[in-house]
């Protein structure tokens, strides 16, 4: 069988409508490429059309401030993403005339694009024969292939770059990595419906009954459990009220996002235990504190990590120093913020 015609036939027929799909421009690939790493494609879409429209194109994300872009990209997770193409944006303006590498070993070099992003960009963008190898690569190629080395170590990936490569079109890269991509996500899926699969007289797994097997992971995802504290310390002047954000600096999740002054502890505690640690008395020494309102349970899942918040909402004297930023309550919304702060402030109450 022809795996390359039989793929690029399917894609014809079956390939989504969507928006990235119309271009070719290396920047709205690269934004595409960035978003839907992680990202499912209903969410990405959303995410997409929005970060065009602040920023069009490179000199405007260049010019941007950090803070902009991340607070287009607050809810979508993975932070590093948003910083590096900020970062990237600059350095092609800077360093590259604003023109947008052509060749994949010098694309590959900019911050936050790896092999797969290379890959993708300058085979649509330019007509590249570099082969894209993600997660839905990985396992159709291991199943029509029969492959058994685990995909998530390197030897399991090279042997499927290998198979990619021979396979890819020269003439049309773009086209033939767009389609493999689509029929990983659409088809060979992770319970697929191999009954109506174009591959299936060719395809190992399926003429062996080893669907279920493939592909093979060596590692399973350790997830720890992070139980966070959060103190909304809010002030009253006249009928307005300001709260106390705190920007995360440190090299955790969320960096250089807003979020509130924070207690972590390593088991759950119950708030009285809470107000008895050093924390809490450091922030609070010598402070009245009143209107104490303890919130449910917010629970965020991560992929290696879960967090189980609290909120302590508390109001304090409006004269109070403190070193963190006092914003009116009403100009929340300006600052990027956690999903996980963001699902709590769309339920808070004063
Ligand atoms: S037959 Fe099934 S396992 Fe094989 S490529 Fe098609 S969908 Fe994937």
């Amino acid at each position: 069988m022809n795996f390359s015609k039989i793929l690029e036939k399917w894609y014809e027929n079956n390939k989504r409508d969507l928006p990235w799909r119309e271009s070719k421009d290396p920047y709205r690939i690269w934004v595409s490429e960035i978003i839907l790493q992680q990202t499912r494609i209903d969410q990405g879409w959303h995410y997409y059309l929005q970060f065009l429209e602040k920023f069009p194109d490179l000199k405007a994300l260049a010019e941007a401030e950090e803070f902009e872009v991340l607070k287009i990209w607050q809810g979508l997770g993975y932070y590093s993403r948003a910083r590096n193409m900020h970062a990237t944006a600059r350095t092609i303006i800077e360093k590259h005339n604003g023109i947008f590498p052509e060749t994949f070993e010098e694309i590959r070099k900019l911050k936050g694009i790896g092999d797969y992003t290379a890959a993708a960009i300058s085979s649509i963008s330019f007509g590249i024969a570099s082969p894209v190898v993600d997660g839905n690569v990985l396992r159709l190629f291991s199943r029509f292939y029969g492959i058994f080395e685990p995909i998530d170590t390197k030897q399991g990936k090279t042997i499927i770059l290998e198979k990619a490569k021979e396979l890819i079109n020269h003439e049309h890269p773009g086209n033939f990595n767009q389609a493999i991509m689509e029929f990983g996500a659409l088809q060979c899926k992770p319970i697929p419906d191999c009954s109506i699969c174009p591959m299936k007289s060719g395809c190992i797994a399926f003429r062996q009954k080893r669907v279920d097997g493939l592909p093979v992971k060596s590692k399973t995802i350790r997830q720890r459990t992070r139980y966070f504290h959060y103190l909304v310390i809010m002030t009253k002047k006249g009928k307005s009220y300001s709260i106390f954000l705190k920007k995360r600096t440190e090299n955790d999740i969320w960096k250089n996002l807003f979020d509130f002054p924070l207690i972590e502890t390593v088991n759950p505690k119950s708030p009285g235990k809470i107000m008895l640690t050093e924390e809490w008395t450091s922030v609070f020494s010598g402070i009245k504190v009143t209107r104490l309102k303890v919130s449910q349970i917010y629970r965020h899942i991560l992929t290696h990590q879960v967090i189980l918040a609290k909120f302590y909402q508390v109001e304090i004297p409006e004269s109070t120093i403190f070193p963190f930023i006092k914003v009116n309550i009403n100009d929340l919304s300006i600052y990027p913020v956690p999903k996980l702060v963001e699902k709590y402030l769309r339920n808070f109450s004063l």
